[in-house]
């Protein structure tokens, strides 16, 4: 059985905690895009953990963990957060996690590109995490990437790292206060942060083909939500890959395969990191309540996130593109203390109500048009079953269930692994 997780909204829906929670069940944990650009949080018996790149699996000892062909690595951070693991006790062996010798390398080039592209933008910025990954897919698609697979055959590197770099600091000597990369400086960064990783890397999709034969069960773990894909997101101000469930065979090295089952991550309220339309954006007290009770701040970059009510529009969208057959709403808790929760029920554009998820410049203009349910005023934190969840906490999942068109399978009540209603 094949099954995703992936997220509904804007990224942060706690998909890594669900992870953590609904990976019981499976024998391997794959991430099939992105990079280090996120954080997935994860409390459990050993501590509160941060994974920027790694598979939420890894925190589980019987798991294999699988960084797909669809990923960028940074390795020197790869580096950095194996090490941090291991410190913790978390075993990390080639037998555990196995990296795909497809996936591009995100260099130190990338990142100063990153910073330099941003700052040169000031106002109009994108409010990138500033750590590369937007040049390094950009690199990609323009076949000038190196591949972790690279590290493998160092005279075919040396000679992809020379012209890669030849063709890198033209581009970079565009910008003002943009220093050149050598070959030397570059293989010596390879050799210190990535020679370290050449017996993980493999042909992941040989690997997962296999194990999917034998009937094990693979899980693919997305990283960010419906609404930064690159192609079905509030593009330009989207991530740099495809967050959607479809393209987990894909970036995961097994497009042979096909996903039984997607899970959709859905937070209980709205949360945007950076810039771009937010329809749903709460400002004043109201906003700062909830962020503080939220603990609404980036895991990667500690950014103060940007809050809203639960909404409709964009989450029926966000379950449509990834194809949700369940949902997880999360941090319902974070509402307890509410006397009233608004939620948006549609988009206010010129003049008309609109309910479809809107394009480009129409999006720009949506106001939300909000609608109150009423809250619950009791802890629901200690609840384990739906029944005993409050009668308008019940009231709120119906009322979200109805209007995205997706059963909600499970609700979460707080961090921890257990603090769930499974319904
Ligand atoms: P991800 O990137 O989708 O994994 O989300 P983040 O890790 O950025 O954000 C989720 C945060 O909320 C983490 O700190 C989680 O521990 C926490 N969290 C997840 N689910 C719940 C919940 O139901 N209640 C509460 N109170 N916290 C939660």
């Amino acid at each position: 059985m094949l099954t995703a997780i992936v997220g509904i909204n804007w990224g942060d829906e706690g998909k890594g905690r669900m992870v953590d929670l609904l990976s019981d069940g499976q024998d391997v944990i794959v991430r099939y895009q992105g990079g280090n650009n996120a954080g997935h949080t994860v409390i459990n018996h050993k501590g509160k953990f941060v994974l920027n790149l790694l598979p939420s699996g890894i925190l589980r000892e019987d798991k294999v963990n699988v960084m797909g062909g669809g990923m960028v690595i940074d390795v020197a951070h790869l580096a950095k957060e194996t090490d941090k693991l291991r410190e913790a006790g978390v075993v990390i062996t080639p037998d555990n996690l196995k990296i795909s010798d497809r996936a591009a390398i995100c260099f130190p080039f990338n990142v100063m590109q990153d910073c330099l592209e941003e700052d040169r933008l000031g106002d109009r910025k994108f409010g990138s995490t500033r750590r590369g990954i937007a040049p390094i897919y950009a690199d990609k698609y323009m076949k000038k990437a190196i591949r972790m697979g690279d590290l493998l055959h160092p005279d075919y590197l040396a000679k992809r790292l020379e012209e890669v770099l030849d063709w890198k600091n033209m581009c970079l000597s565009a910008y003002k206060g943009a220093k050149t990369f050598g070959v030397d400086e570059m293989t010596e960064w390879l050799h210190e942060y990535g020679d370290r990783f050449r017996p993980y890397i493999c042909d992941v999709g040989n690997y997962l083909t296999a194990v999917a034969q034998e009937g094990k069960n693979i899980m693919f773990e997305a990283q960010l939500g419906a609404l930064r894909d690159i192609d079905f997101g509030i593009y330009p101000y989207t991530s740099s890959s495809n967050t959607v469930s479809a393209y987990a065979p894909i970036g995961a090295g097994v497009p042979n395969l096909r996903v039984d089952k997607t899970v959709g991550i859905m937070k209980a309220y709205s949360t945007c990191v950076g810039e771009g339309p937010f329809t749903a954006e709460m400002f004043g007290e109201e906003a700062v309540r909830l962020r503080e009770a939220g603990g609404e701040y980036g895991a990667a970059t500690g950014r103060p996130r940007r809050v809203g009510g639960f909404d409709v529009v964009a989450s029926r969208y966000g379950c449509r593109m990834q194809a949700a057959d369940e949902l997880a709403l999360t941090k319902l808790d974070i509402l307890d203390g509410m006397e009233k929760i608004p939620v948006v029920d549609a988009y206010e554009i010129d003049g008309e109500l609109v309910t479809e998820f809107p394009f480009g410049e129409k999006l720009e203009k949506a106001k939300p048009h909000v609608v109150y349910l009423d809250g619950w005023k009791c802890s629901t934190t200690a609840c384990r079953s739906f029944d005993e969840l409050p009668a308008q906490a019940r009231a709120y999942v119906d009322y979200i269930e109805k209007a995205v068109a997706t059963p909600v399978k499970y609700v979460s009540v707080g961090a921890e692994r257990d603090s769930i209603v499974i319904r």
